[in-house]
């Protein structure tokens, strides 16, 4: 029926890349440089993508401001990782990173400079000189607090030099496959609800991160992860997806970002006792532990019952303590947002924080030519044919179990760079499309058609929260056994009010119920296979820290974990999960590879 019920209008491109934001950008711009018949759809208006919101800045060894080598970021970022990131993609992603940078520059980023006129570079945290030994590198390029959206300013316009076309406010739904091979996608516009069906020699996808499977996350509402859902209804696993990172303050929430500076002018947590808990978890250091220590003290303290407000789920940051001459001399921005999105005057009363949802690790696994890959007759590294990702969708992986921070911009523009390369080398210009295979929209359709009509009782809004407060209070900073597998068994059971879902609007025209619906489904996969993967992972490492095994286990545990997912309940298997080995060598003999050591800071 799918076929016929609605009106597809069908296109034919070389390379169709879903995704606008920084690593979508830059693979759209590498295709079509190489000459490919480009394609690059996007469900927001490119520069509205979240790499906009990215202030801090982009890693790279310029050693514009102190003695730096790309070894040095090698190994910090290998050490930031915890052993978790594929050495050859490290070493490939900090080797590009300069001449990536100055490519930048050249498009029109305009940087912040020295006094010399040189790119002026932040230190950042994990970054050092001297494989590891320090002092700090100053190693973060930075176009003010700025960066993401200078960036992506830059990018979209150099976009338009080539001969791209661009899908704008078009949905991607599903990919379609041919006996184990991406052949094309179908998407919704949602201007004016027509289906269009994209026959390729190659999809990238660069859909961003998943944060909203949480209930705060610093990441824009768009960050549904709808890549890597499309990805697991294809039958395909998605990797490490247990390693999610946690900033202490976010906006309870909003999960709007509370820098760390309000905490380095004299700001303090309280527990609904009104107690400083932190002097009890960090009795030298308290407020100003490290971001891990204090998001799981805090999170221990609401797991506790010590949470403040209605649902105990949050903490408070007081700095009404502070003289307001100081708050408002040092901390404008920060005033301003607490006005805006706790609705809290701060130099009066505290604001509700939780550690929030920062960055998603994990993702599509792919090889450093931005190619999918997956576990295929004992072959690790079996490339799936026509599929590619890249940016925060994908898991190269160069950020294994932590990302430092400052090194997601850099893997955007490096692999970007990359898969446009690889898709130039491997699709002929123009070559001959053969005929899709039939029904190979049926899965996108009808998924389609059965959410737009879902007549239950359950509205998505209702269900989503459901999971972004089951996944914040069972799969968040603090893990346990116990924890995480009352977790998988509520999840399951939101997962089973998805049939019973809710969707008012019936149309297709602008039905943002319909598309917030098909992004809840995206997300509650990919919530599934993250929370499953944790529970599996018995021992601490980077972002996974797990109470019940507090240490590093690289006997066991040092591989990726790599999970399908087949529905829970009904004739669903749940989640299934695999293991891929670390890449444990570098990509040429002028890198060492660099040893496995206890991460200490
Ligand atoms: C507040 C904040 C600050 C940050 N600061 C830094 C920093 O200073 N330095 C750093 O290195 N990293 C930082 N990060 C991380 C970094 O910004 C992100 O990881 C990165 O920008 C993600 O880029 P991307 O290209 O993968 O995807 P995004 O920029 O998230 O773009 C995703 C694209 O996919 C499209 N899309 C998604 N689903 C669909 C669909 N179904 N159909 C069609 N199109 C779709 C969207 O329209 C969008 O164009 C920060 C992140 C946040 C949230």
């Amino acid at each position: 029926m799918a076929d016929t019920a609605y009106q597809i209008i069908d296109h034919q491109y070389d390379v169709v890349v879903v995704g606008a934001g920084g690593s979508g950008l830059r693979a759209t711009m590498g295709a079509a440089q190489g000459g490919l018949k480009t394609a690059c759809i996007t469900k927001v208006f490119p520069t509205r993508s979240h790499t906009v919101a990215a202030q801090g800045g982009i890693a790279a060894s310029l050693g514009n401001m102190g003695p730096d080598h790309w070894t040095w970021h090698m190994y910090d970022t290998v050490k930031g990782s915890d052993w978790l990131g594929d050495q050859d993609a490290i070493e490939y992603m900090v080797r590009e990173a300069p001449a990536a940078v100055y490519e930048l520059e050249h498009a029109g980023v305009p940087f912040s400079r020295t006094d010399k006129g040189l790119i002026y570079q932040r230190p950042f945290g994990g970054m050092m000189q001297n494989m590891g030994e320090g002092p700090p590198a100053q190693r973060t390029c930075a176009a003010a607090d700025r960066t993401g959206h200078a960036m992506l300013h830059a990018l979209y316009q150099q976009s338009l030099r080539y001969d791209a076309d661009f899908f704008i406010e078009y949905f991607a739904l599903d990919l379609i496959m041919e006996n184990g091979a991406c052949r094309g996608v179908v998407a919704l516009c949602l201007e004016d609800g027509s289906l269009h069906r994209f026959s390729a020699h190659a999809v990238v996808l660069a859909t961003g991160g998943y944060g909203r499977a949480y209930y705060t996350a610093t990441s824009a509402h768009t960050c549904t992860g709808d890549g890597g859902g499309m990805v697991l209804r294809a039958g395909l696993p998605l990797q490490d997806m247990e390693f999610v990172q946690f900033h202490p303050t976010g906006i309870y929430g909003a999960g709007v970002l509370i820098t760390e500076g309000a905490r380095g002018e004299g700001g303090y947590l309280t527990n609904s006792e009104g107690e400083r808990f932190m002097e009890r978890y960090a009795p030298s250091a308290k407020d100003l532990a490290s971001r891990d220590v204090v998001s799981r003290s805090m999170a221990m303290e609401i797991r506790e019952g010590r949470g403040v407000g209605p649902h105990k789920d949050h903490i408070w940051l007081h700095l009404d303590h502070i003289d307001p001459k100081i708050l408002a001399e040092r901390l404008p921005g920060i005033t301003e947002s607490g006005k805006i999105f706790a609705g809290v005057d701060l130099t009066r009363e505290p604001l509700p924080v939780a550690p929030t949802v920062h960055y998603n690790m994990g993702g599509i696994p792919t090889n450093f030519h931005g190619e999918v890959v997956t576990l295929k007759d004992g072959d690790p590294d079996a490339v799936v044919p026509g599929l590619f990702a890249v940016g925060e969708a994908a898991c190269v992986s160069v950020h294994g179990a932590n990302r430092l921070g400052s090194n997601s911009l850099i893997d955007l523009v490096v692999f970007g760079r990359a898969t446009g390369m690889r898709v130039a080398e491997t699709v002929k210009p123009n070559s001959k499309h053969a005929p899709l295979p039939k029904g190979g929209s049926d899965l996108a359709i009808e998924r389609l058609d059965h959410f737009r009509h879902a007549a239950g009782g359950s509205p998505t809004a209702e269900v989503r929260v459901e999971m972004q407060r089951n996944m914040q209070t069972h799969c968040a900073v603090f893990r346990t056994d116990e924890l995480m597998t009352q977790g998988v068994a509520e999840l399951a059971k939101t997962y089973e009010r998805m049939k019973d879902i809710h969707v008012t609007d019936r149309s297709l025209i602008w039905n943002s119920d319909l598309v917030e619906t098909l992004e809840l489904d995206n997300l509650i996969s990919q919530a599934s296979v993250t929370i499953a993967g944790a529970v599996n992972r018995k021992e601490s490492r980077g972002a996974h820290a797990h109470e019940d095994y507090p240490e590093r286990d690289d006997k066991n545990w040092m591989k990726h974990t790599i999970a399908w997912f087949d529905g829970w309940g009904g004739n669903g298997g749940g989640v299934k999960i695999d293991y891929r080995p670390v890449h444990e060598y570098t990509l040429t003999d002028e890198a060492e590879y660099i040893k496995p050591k206890k991460r200490v800071y």
